[in-house]
């Protein structure tokens, strides 16, 4: 369905999307770089509101979100087009593809789908909710008005003031961190980096963040910018998860998986600077999927898969020494 888009500016030259950082010129009948924000008489619309590609229910720790309601099913829904444009994207087929097959659904009918379902809430996933901002914020309302929970998976590209707008009804974030160079997020995402992080410091001072980083081979798979990017994250809080996921061939990238026991360095060197780090995407995880307590060293959560068993928690504390940790539990 197509809905007049917020957060652009007409220009005697076509409208201006001021949505994300690319901040698109778009000229009478195109669409921007996300491909479905189309300038239609001099003004900005998105072309996919209430369009969804996919919608399940997933345990929360799939999207992934291991100190949110641990344990959880969420209603995930997504729909078509990314402001990146990253060649090894791993659901490239909705992400890159502005034609993808898609069902029309109100917010109404998601949250009371949520409802039937016993979700804990609605996730935004699976491509990039932020170029659904529309459709996200009306979701987002109905669902917050109905004690439900809004999450987010996003790439972080997003402008302060609709950041600012779309906190004010989301819980959590699991935001990627790509990399941690310039240079390859312009060349790769053709994006910057900057206000990817920019947006983890905001969203972090306003709701639950975890980050997550895909390992990929032959972009930032060294310890040189490993090291960096922990040490960033460390200087904002040590306490946010870190998903270290494992890359597979995909799209139109198709260096070899990443390196099994890079990233099991990588992810030793982070426990030092960070409290919780995982390791997904690698078989059997190597134990990095369980939850401890960074004060007394008691496994708080176990997981196997996406089985999650709570064992140790008292709230949000450690049943054995009382450390309160990073976490939002009911
Ligand atoms: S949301 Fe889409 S149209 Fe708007 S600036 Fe970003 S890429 Fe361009």
């Amino acid at each position: 369905m197509k809905r007049e888009a917020a957060h652009y500016i007409q220009k005697e030259s076509g409208v201006e999307c001021g949505l994300c950082p690319h901040r698109c010129a778009i000229g009478e009948g195109k669409t921007g770089i996300c491909g479905v924000r189309q300038n239609e008489g001099g003004r900005l619309y998105s072309l996919i509101y209430g369009e969804v590609t996919s919608m399940a229910m997933d345990p929360i720790e799939k999207k992934p979100l291991y100190h949110f309601f641990p344990g959880s099913e969420i209603l995930s829904i997504g729909t078509k087009g990314c402001n990146f444009k990253c060649p090894y994207c791993q659901n490239w087929t909705i992400s890159q593809d502005a034609k993808a097959r898609t069902r029309f659904f109100s917010p109404e009918e998601v949250v009371e789908t949520a409802l039937r379902e016993g979700s804990v809430g609605i996730a935004y996933t699976y491509s990039e909710p932020i170029i659904w901002f529309e459709y996200v914020m009306d979701c987002a309302r109905l669902a917050r008005e109905k004690n439900l929970k809004n999450v987010m998976v996003t790439n972080g590209y997003i402008n302060p003031a609709p950041l600012e707008e779309l906190l004010e009804y989301i819980d959590a974030m699991n935001i990627d961190l790509k990399n941690f160079r310039e240079e390859s997020y312009k060349k790769f995402q053709k994006a910057k980096l900057e206000p990817v992080l920019r947006s983890i410091e905001t969203a972090h001072a306003r709701c639950h963040v975890e980050l997550t980083t895909l390992i990929v081979t032959g972009i930032n798979d060294t310890l040189e910018e490993m090291e960096s990017l922990i040490g960033w994250i460390a200087g904002l809080d040590k306490n946010i998860p870190w998903h270290v996921s494992r890359y597979f061939p995909n799209y139109r990238y198709e260096a070899p998986a990443t390196d099994v026991n890079f990233m099991l360095e990588v992810c030793k060197r982070a426990q030092g600077k960070l409290n919780h780090v995982y390791c997904g995407n690698v078989s059997g995880s190597y134990g990095w999927s369980n939850t401890i307590c960074p004060k007394c060293g008691s496994t708080v959560i176990r997981r196997s898969g996406y089985r999650t068993e709570v064992c140790g928690l008292k709230g949000t504390a450690c049943a054995k020494c009382g450390n309160v940790l990073y976490m939002v539990s009911p």
